[in-house]
């Protein structure tokens, strides 16, 4: 254990035991003017009963225990913070560490009555600049809160079981002086620190209710439009419920290329007219990559809180650039490695390491074979495309 801080960038390390119960009065033990007085230190080590270390640096996040009984903790029971700094007092042995909250949905709930979270939520975490104190011997360990960028196409999977973000908290003057925002990938519509008194998250049009990523309920699954002016997704049963069936019924093939033809082609590098699929050149594409680019986007329930989103939009993304990179061909006969008389360089589609386990995002059987076959289609309600 070492206790000084040099001239270096690593001012030191402060080996102590890991956290084996809590009383919450006790978090918040350390005013800001005693936390200042104290020696700063770039790492934290932590002995678990075993005698196993594991450092802590500042950024990382932690699980905080929130209990005087850990064996009876779940992992979503525990607190969770991301460390701003660690500090500590070399004559009686003591550290602790300055953490950001990460709220739950119901922590937030508490301070804003009229913010709704998710019924069933239980890993996903709202972010906050929010500040406190925190002894060392609270710590249990660290954990991965993995950002839900509800509007990005290439949204990484999340495993389940893992705490989540997607919302910023901030309170600054009480319960009339708050915001609750979110994460986006593409620019938000507003700047946080312009907002006041304002839940400012992304809601299915056609409810005005958000995406409920751990619901069991199929009816709660998102589907999700990829559309440039939409990357926005719609409850399945407000979809099912808005849908008048007005429209006939399409062929399968007429469904596959409807839903291939909505595209997030932000990643398009094509100078040239956008590529299009067509009953003509349908079938110079692998009937199996057909299927699967022409799958809904979609997330929650079975498929995760990120969804299938992410190998959808790579699908789709590459029948449009294999189309692009030839002038555009007319296959007459099924898609087969002999009688492929246009090379796309398709072939081996399933080995590009984006597509491992694509068989998992398949939700319809859409045999591109059976283009006769009459099949429903859900529009976007936002822009009429299929999704
Ligand atoms: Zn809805
Ligand atoms: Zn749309």
């Amino acid at each position: 254990m070492s206790s000084s801080s040099n001239s270096t960038s690593t001012k030191g390390r402060w080996t102590h035991k890991k956290a084996r119960s809590s009383t919450r009065g006790k978090l918040g033990e350390l005013s800001e003017k005693e936390w200042n007085l104290l020696e700063p230190f770039d790492v934290l080590d932590l002995k678990d009963k075993d005698g196993n270390l594991e450092s802590f640096h500042v950024s990382d996040t932690i699980a905080i225990v929130s209990s005087k009984d850990v064996s009876k903790l779940q992992l979503y029971d525990y607190w969770i913070g991301k460390i701003k700094g660690i500090r500590g007092e070399s004559e009686s042995s003591r550290a602790w560490v300055m953490v950001n909250w990460y709220y739950s949905p119901r922590d937030v709930k508490a301070q804003i009555p009229v913010f709704e979270p998710s019924p069933s939520a239980r890993y996903e975490r709202i972010y906050s600049h929010h500040c406190d104190i925190v002894s060392a011997t609270h710590i249990a360990g660290k954990v991965s809160v993995f950002q839900l960028l509800e509007d990005n196409a290439d949204q990484h999977p999340i495993p389940a079981n893992s705490f989540f973000s997607r919302y910023y908290f901030d309170i600054k003057g009480g319960p009339k002086n708050f915001a609750v925002m979110q994460f986006t990938y593409h620019d938000p519509a507003t700047s946080i620190s312009t907002i006041h008194s304002a839940i400012n998250i992304m809601r299915c049009d056609l409810c005005a209710g958000p995406y409920n990523p751990e619901a069991f309920d199929p009816d709660e699954i998102q589907r999700w439009c990829p559309a440039p002016e939409c990357r926005r997704g719609f409850h399945h049963r407000c979809l099912d419920a808005a849908d008048k069936k007005s429209e006939p019924f399409p062929s399968v093939t007429d469904l596959i290329l409807a839903r291939i033809a909505n595209n997030d082609d932000t990643q398009s590098t094509d100078d040239g007219p956008p590529a299009r699929l067509t009953h003509e050149n349908l079938h110079c594409i692998p009937a199996q990559l057909l299927t699967l680019a022409a799958q809904p986007l979609v997330r929650g329930e079975r498929f995760g809180v990120a969804g299938n989103i992410a190998m959808i939009a790579h699908a789709r993304r590459t029948i449009h650039s294999a189309l692009s990179d030839q002038s555009l061909p007319t296959c007459k006969t099924p898609y087969s490695f002999r009688s492929n008389h246009v090379d796309l360089n398709l072939d081996l589609w399933y080995k590009d390491p984006a597509f491992n386990g694509w068989e998992g995002a398949i939700i319809e059987e859409l045999d591109p074979h059976r283009g006769e076959d009459r099949m429903r289609l859900l529009r976007c309600p936002q822009c009429t495309r299929a999704i």
